[in-house]
C-alpha cells in the first residue's frame, strides 16, 4: 500500500488509538498525531459497558481491561436524604445478551496504554506525540494535513483522516462543521479518595445518588491496585469560582455534607470539568470523518462517552478497511454518519440528559415516582432486563446496526 491510502489520525486519546490498532491489524497504514510529548495520565473515562466490550474482544482487549481494571456487575440506586437504597441491577440478566454481562472500570489512561502496547508491534503504525494537527484539506483523492511538530509545520498527505482530537477539534473546526447543543451551567467536580465506601458504607463500586440539593456518583476504580480508590463526582455552583470550589475547605465540607465521617477525607485528586451536550452536525465530511468527543460529547451520568467513542472507532475502522482493502465504494462512511451520529442524539444524549434530570429532581411528587419507578424496574425481571440493556449500550448499538441494513 502507498502514502496514497494511508489513514492520518489526529488525537491520541483511547478512540484515535483504537482506530489506529483497529485499522493497523489490516496492514493498512497509519499516521496518528497527538499534541501531546507523551500519553495523558487521564482520569476521566472508567466505566466500559457489555456492548463496548463486546467490540475489543479482538488480541484479548476486553480481559486486558478487566485484569488491570474492576470487573463489576452490579449498580445501585441511593436516596440520599432517606438513606435508602432505592434499586440494586445486576447485569447477570443480560447474559443472554452480550459476552460480557459486566462492566469493567477501567480507568482511560489504562485502555490507552493497553492499545499502545499492541501499537507497537505494527511496523505500518505510526504513534507521532509532540505533533499537533493545525489545519486540514481536502482534494478529490486526497487529504491533506498541516502537522506542527518539533521541526516545525510540515504537510502529511492520507486517503482519508480521523479527527479524534477531542471536545475541542481542530479538525472538526477547520472542517466547517458545527457543533450543536448546549453546555451546562454547573460545573462537575471530581474529588478521588481512598476511603473505602464499600466496607464503611455498603455502597457498591457504581452508586448512584439522587438528591434534590446535589446529586453525587461515587464509583471505584482500581488504580495502582488494591484497595483501590473512590471517585466522587458532584454538580457545583455555578456563581462560585474554581479556587472557591477547589480548596481544602471546600473539597473537605462537600465531602463531609454528603458521607459525614468522623476523620477528614484524604482526597488524591481533585478536578472540575466544564460539561457539555453536543453532536457535530455531521461525522462525515468528504474524506474527513470524526469519531469520539470530536463528534459528540455529553455528562458522564452513565458513562456513556468514551463508550461511545469506543464504538465510532470500531464502526468507522471497519468501513475503512473495508474501502481500503476491498474497494468497497466509500458511501459506506454515509452509513458511518447516519448510524453513529442517530445513537449519538438519540440515544447518548437522551439518556444521559435523563439520568441527570432523575437524580437532580427537586419536585417532591417527580422525586417520589422517580424512585418509586426504579423500585419496580429493579423487581420485574424483564423490566430490569430492558433497563439494563439500555443502559449497558446494547439497545443503542442493535439500532445502529438495524439502520445500516435499511440503509445497505
Ligand atoms: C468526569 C468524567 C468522567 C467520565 N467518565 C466516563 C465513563 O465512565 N465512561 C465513558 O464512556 N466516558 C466517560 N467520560 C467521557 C470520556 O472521558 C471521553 O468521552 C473520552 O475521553 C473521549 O475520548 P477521545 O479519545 O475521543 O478524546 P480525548 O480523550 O479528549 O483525546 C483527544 C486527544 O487528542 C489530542 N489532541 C487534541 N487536539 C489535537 C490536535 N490539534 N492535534 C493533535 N492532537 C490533538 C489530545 O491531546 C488528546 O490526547 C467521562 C468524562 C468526564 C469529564
Amino acid at each position: 500500500m502507498s502514502s496514497d491510502e494511508r489513514v492520518l489520525i489526529a488525537g491520541g486519546g483511547p478512540v484515535g488509538l483504537l482506530c489506529a490498532w483497529l485499522l493497523g491489524r489490516h496492514g493498512i497504514p497509519v499516521r496518528l498525531f497527538d499534541e501531546n510529548e507523551r500519553p495523558r495520565d487521564d482520569p476521566r473515562a472508567a466505566t466500559t459497558h457489555p456492548a463496548t466490550l463486546d467490540l475489543l474482544d479482538a488480541d484479548g482487549l476486553a480481559d486486558d481491561m478487566a485484569r488491570v481494571g474492576l470487573v463489576c456487575p452490579i449498580f445501585q440506586f441511593w436516596d440520599r436524604p432517606s438513606g435508602e437504597l432505592i434499586a440494586q441491577f445486576d447485569h447477570a440478566v443480560l447474559k443472554d445478551d452480550t459476552r460480557h454481562p459486566f462492566v469493567v472500570q477501567c480507568e482511560q489512561f489504562k485502555t490507552a496504554k493497553l492499545i499502545l502496547q499492541r501499537l507497537r508491534k505494527l511496523a505500518n503504525v505510526e504513534v507521532l506525540f509532540g505533533h499537533e494537527v493545525i489545519d486540514v484539506a481536502q482534494a478529490a483523492n486526497s487529504v491533506t494535513v498541516d502537522v506542527r511538530g518539533p521541526d516545525g509545520v510540515a504537510k502529511h498527505r492520507g486517503a482519508y483522516m480521523i479527527g479524534a482530537d477531542g471536545g475541542r477539534s481542530t479538525v472538526r473546526k477547520q472542517s466547517g462543521i458545527a457543533f450543536e447543543g448546549f453546555t451546562w451551567p454547573e460545573r462537575f467536580i471530581v474529588l478521588t479518595t481512598p476511603f473505602d465506601f464499600e466496607a464503611s458504607r455498603g455502597y457498591c463500586p457504581r452508586s448512584y445518588f439522587a438528591d434534590p440539593e446535589e446529586w453525587c456518583n461515587c464509583f471505584k476504580v482500581s488504580a495502582d491496585g488494591p484497595p483501590g480508590l473512590w471517585r466522587t463526582v458532584f454538580p457545583t455552583d455555578p456563581a462560585k469560582s474554581e479556587e472557591e470550589l477547589m480548596s481544602d475547605a471546600a473539597v473537605q465540607a462537600r465531602l463531609q455534607k454528603f458521607f459525614p465521617s468522623a476523620q477528614a477525607f484524604e482526597v488524591v485528586h481533585r478536578n472540575l470539568y466544564v460539561t457539555h451536550q453536543r453532536v457535530a452536525e455531521t461525522f462525515r465530511k468528504g474524506r474527513v470523518l470524526l469519531a469520539g468527543d470530536a463528534a459528540h460529547v455529553n455528562n458522564p451520568i452513565g458513562g456513556m462517552g468514551l463508550n461511545g467513542g469506543i464504538q465510532d472507532a470500531a464502526n468507522v475502522s471497519e468501513k475503512l478497511a473495508r474501502i481500503l482493502l476491498n474497494g468497497e465504494p466509500d458511501r459506506l462512511l454515509d452509513f458511518y454518519d447516519v448510524a453513529r451520529r442517530t445513537v449519538a442524539v438519540e440515544f447518548v444524549q437522551e439518556q444521559t440528559i435523563a439520568n441527570k434530570k432523575r437524580l437532580e429532581a427537586k419536585d417532591p411528587a417527580a422525586r417520589r415516582q422517580n424512585l418509586d419507578e426504579l423500585r419496580e424496574i429493579a423487581a420485574d425481571p424483564a423490566r430490569a432486563r430492558q433497563f439494563l440493556l439500555r443502559t449497558s449500550m446494547i439497545v443503542s448499538q442493535r439500532r445502529a446496526a438495524a439502520m445500516e441494513l435499511e440503509d445497505a
